[in-house]
């Protein structure tokens, strides 16, 4: 598995990273917690493991972000010093899924981000995404819009599945052609036309769309709550 390690205090690190490594997993290593953050989005791992204290961007501030406003479902194992039980609830409600505390036993580690793995790869094809009013299960490929039933295209589905990649990202009108249209090369306008289609089907009955054309730039889904 791909494991990325954030932790500051390089013993700890070292020992963690040889020890995976050695194992056969692929290991990478933030010693600070906005380069971990970064890596996190920029890169596709299995688990995390994140420590607590870190320079910077503490542990407990990059799981909240990583959750809202990245999305990313990615499991997090919680890696401390901090062995009081208000810490682990913290951890939990800001969205880690496992909780150990330092010292720890390098195979009992491994144990565990084993286990999450195994879970999380479980749930991926039932995973539903939900933003605001709207549920999209990849699935069963159906759309849910303030609780009614919402019938989509295949191009159009596949739009709002890149949008919801990154709820209030622009998205350019390449990117949104490549997700849909692939290498073939839509008529023209084709893209506008859908992104029509997608923001009537998915305009409430306030007449709010989360669907945005943002001027010469392109599209995204605009989250009520920013
Ligand atoms: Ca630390």
């Amino acid at each position: 598995m791909r494991v990325l390690i954030i932790e500051d205090d390089l013993d700890i690190a070292t020992n963690l990273y040889d020890h995976l490594e050695l194992r056969g997993h692929q290991v990478d290593l933030a010693r600070d917690g906005l380069s971990g953050l970064h890596l996190a989005v920029s890169e596709k791992f299995d688990v995390i493991v994140l420590d607590l204290g870190l320079p910077g961007l503490g542990g407990l501030s990059l799981c909240s972000k990583l959750r809202q406003e990245v999305c990313s479902d990615v499991p997090v194992l919680v890696l401390t010093a901090r062995d009081l039980l208000d810490d682990k609830l913290k951890a939990f409600d800001c969205g880690a899924d496992d909780y150990l505390v330092k010292p720890f036993a390098l195979r009992e580690v491994e144990a565990r981000l084993n286990a999450l793995v195994r879970r999380h790869s479980g749930r991926v094809s039932d995973r539903r995404i939900i933003v605001d009013d709207l549920v999209y299960d990849p699935a069963s490929l159906t759309v849910q819009f303030e609780g009614r039933p919402v019938q989509l295209s295949r191009k159009c589905l596949r739009l709002l599945e890149t949008l919801l990649s990154g709820p209030n990202r622009v998205f350019s009108r390449a990117d949104l052609e490549h997700s849909a249209w692939g290498e073939e090369q839509p008529v023209s306008d084709s893209l506008r036309s859908h992104m029509h289609m997608l923001r009537r089907a998915l305009t409430g009955s306030s007449g709010f769309s989360p669907i945005e054309n943002v001027h010469g730039v392109g599209y995204r889904f605009a989250k009520r709550s920013a």
